[in-house]
């Protein structure tokens, strides 16, 4: 009884804060009707690009550590499988919602179009805090949250990976629970496993490493050299801690990074592998010697090339688009900017890498790590990094051109991209009404 009260409870607590929260969904959706309109998109299939295929809500009991159980809830979305197997990751946080899930099965729809990989797109995601557990009860939630979704995944069904807060440790916990389910030792069901479980060399720098290659592309298209140019990164997880060391690697001078609990400052240049070392020690990027602390606003509107928001959705809105002074905005994480901050944005001239093309390194190598797993034939990192540059530099080339014959923004030309190859596949199936 007390765990029903419980899960209604927290749906209760749910439908609140989404009702506080801008829908993310309806942003997608938004990006997804400006693109489909300026490319004259058949409206059959837009109607049937505007909702997932299929959405999945689980329950998942967990016995935690006091010896209660407590009822967490899941869910996966597959967006769409016109070209191929849905694909997407798991997000472990406590403002998990299912229209957050909805928009990042749809931006991984894109996204997978935008690299060229035979993929659809799928999302995950747990209404949980993983900081508040300990590894036993987390270990417990993801194998029961695996079993759960276990009859919709599969290597030619759908393939989860990490997300924020999930990691590759996680990705074995999931891999074993599907292989005892399934009686099978297949390697492509999860990607983003440890090594040691046929995970695949560079999938851990995968996604920072395809935005460094990108930015790369970008500052030789606007003529910024990027030896004494400066970066700014907001999250300092995987995608952003990465994204630093690689933009640093390039020449760029880190004069600011930021994790939940604030950021660091120093204009002077912060070494990105040391200030990783303090958060790992200390838990935060805050106190490093020699910064000044500054917040996750302000660290958005600082003088820099390169802005790289690499944490949660909708941190650049219409209220501070205006205030941004970043030449070029590399969006490491799914969301970051709003639809009217985009066309403020676009309207000052601030070149805006999109999601669905800044951080589809991740995926791309996700990708390479299911084929190789197929094979059962395994790639050296030099090799990996090698054929992820190349659909990289392509996808930015590709989108560049669109952007430029059709006149509009990035992220609507990498949708009109995205969206006709997505199309294409979707007509020569005859799937649409
Ligand atoms: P992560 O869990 O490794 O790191 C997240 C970071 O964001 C942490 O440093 C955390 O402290 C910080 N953070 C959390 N809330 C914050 C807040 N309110 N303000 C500032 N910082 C905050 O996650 P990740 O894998 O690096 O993912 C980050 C983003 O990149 C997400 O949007 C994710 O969807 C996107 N992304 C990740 C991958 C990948 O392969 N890891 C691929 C594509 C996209």
């Amino acid at each position: 009884m007390t765990n029903q009260i419980d899960t209604f409870e927290m749906l209760q607590m749910q439908l609140e804060k989404d009702a506080n929260k801008i829908d993310v969904f309806e942003v997608a959706q938004i990006q997804l009707k400006k693109a489909a309109n300026k490319m004259n998109l058949d409206p059959n299939i837009l109607a049937r690009l505007k909702e997932p295929e299929r959405v999945l809500m689980v329950s998942i009991p967990v016995k935690m550590d006091n010896g209660a159980v407590k009822v967490f809830t899941g869910f996966r979305s597959q967006y769409n499988t016109a070209r191929g197997p849905a694909k997407g990751g798991v997000r472990y946080h406590p403002d998990v919602t299912l229209d957050e899930v909805k928009a990042l099965s749809a931006w991984m729809t894109w996204k997978c179009a935008v690299a060229g990989i035979p993929y659809g797109g799928a999302k995950g995601g747990v209404i949980c805090n993983p900081k508040e557990m300990s590894e036993g009860e987390l270990e417990r939630l993801s194998r029961r949250y695996i079993f759960e979704i276990s009859s919709i995944i599969g290597p030619r069904q759908d393939i989860p990976a990490p997300d924020v807060y999930t990691n590759p440790k996680i990705m074995g916990w999931y891999i074993d629970t599907y292989n005892k389910i399934t009686n099978s030792a297949d390697y492509s069901t999860i990607t983003g496993k440890p090594i040691d479980l046929w995970g695949s060399e560079g999938r851990g720098e995968a996604t920072a490493r395809g935005l460094s290659y990108i930015v790369e592309e970008a500052a030789k298209h606007l003529n910024i050299n990027p030896s004494g140019a400066t970066a700014a990164v907001q999250g300092y997880g995987n995608a952003g801690s990465i994204s630093a060391k690689l933009l640093s690697e390039q020449g760029y001078k880190i004069i600011a990074v930021s994790d939940s609990k604030g950021g660091a400052y120093n204009p002077q240049g912060i070494d990105p592998l040391q200030i990783l070392d303090h958060k790992n020690k200390t838990g935060s990027v805050r106190n490093f010697p020699n910064t000044e602390f500054i917040s996750n606003e302000d660290l958005l509107e600082l003088e820099c090339d390169v802005l790289v928001p690499a944490a949660l959705e909708e941190v650049i809105t219409k209220k501070n688009a205006k205030d941004i002074k970043a030449k070029i905005i590399a969006e490491a994480a799914n969301g970051p900017v709003t639809p009217e901050a985009d066309d403020i944005l676009y309207q000052r001239g601030v070149f805006i890498i999109p999601d669905i093309l800044a951080n589809s390194g991740g995926v791309t190598v996700s990708y390479f790590e299911w084929v190789q797993g197929l094979c059962g034939y395994f790639w050296s990192e030099d090799k990996v990094n090698r054929r992820l540059k190349k659909l990289m530099v392509k996808a930015f080339g590709e989108t560049l051109k669109v952007a430029q014959r059709a006149k509009v923004d990035n992220r609507t030309a990498a949708y009109i991209y995205a969206l006709s190859k997505v199309a294409k596949a979707m007509e020569v199936r005859g799937i649409w009404p």
